[in-house]
């Protein structure tokens, strides 16, 4: 459908706070978040500063290359985050958007093994994700602009090339 949810960058900011309150609340305090890039290190920003954690990882994840359309399954990109880093710690991984919940599942499956805890938070979840994560801003099955992407990137205001 045509139909768009549609996140401006002043809704992020009350987002990103009812999250953080959501995970405090229940007594979760990470050691460590870790990130899902692109989308989720703003999430994962706003979250560290709310809870006072200062330990931010990041793994970059590659699935959607369109609206709506995938690659047949989330790859993990180099360089891959040392599972060390992770060992008998509290984590918390962030990210924008469960949607098919296949990169949360691979992230998380990446985490289980090393860590003592292990949870999620995204900003929206969709009804189908096979990931149900512990903290949900909001659920909509609409597609989802979201204020870092919504814009194409920037073009040179004279006109030349980027890569020239
Ligand atoms: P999943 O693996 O759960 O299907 O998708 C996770 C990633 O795909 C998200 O981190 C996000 O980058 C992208 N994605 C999935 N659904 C949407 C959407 O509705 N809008 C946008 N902008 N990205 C999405």
């Amino acid at each position: 459908s045509a139909v768009r949810e549609n996140l401006s960058y002043e809704q992020f900011g009350v987002a990103v706070r009812e999250l953080a309150h959501a995970i405090a609340d229940d007594g979760y305090r990470p050691d460590v978040v870790l990130s899902i890039a692109r989308g989720g290190v703003f999430v994962a920003g706003g979250l560290a500063y709310a809870l006072d954690c200062k330990n931010i990882h990041l793994v970059n994840v590659e699935f959607y290359t369109g609206v709506g359309t995938t690659l047949e399954m989330p790859v993990m990109l180099a360089p891959v985050p040392n599972a060390i880093d992770f060992t008998d710690k509290k984590v918390l991984i962030a990210d924008d958007v469960a949607d098919t919940g296949k990169t949360l599942k691979l992230v998380r499956d990446f985490c289980l093994d090393a860590v003592a805890e292990v949870r999620s938070a995204v900003v929206y979840e969709k009804t189908q994700s096979l990931v149900k994560c512990e903290y949900v801003w909001k659920r909509t099955d609409e597609w989802i602009n979201f204020p870092w992407s919504v814009q194409p990137p920037v073009v040179r205001r004279d006109g030349q090339v980027l890569d020239a």
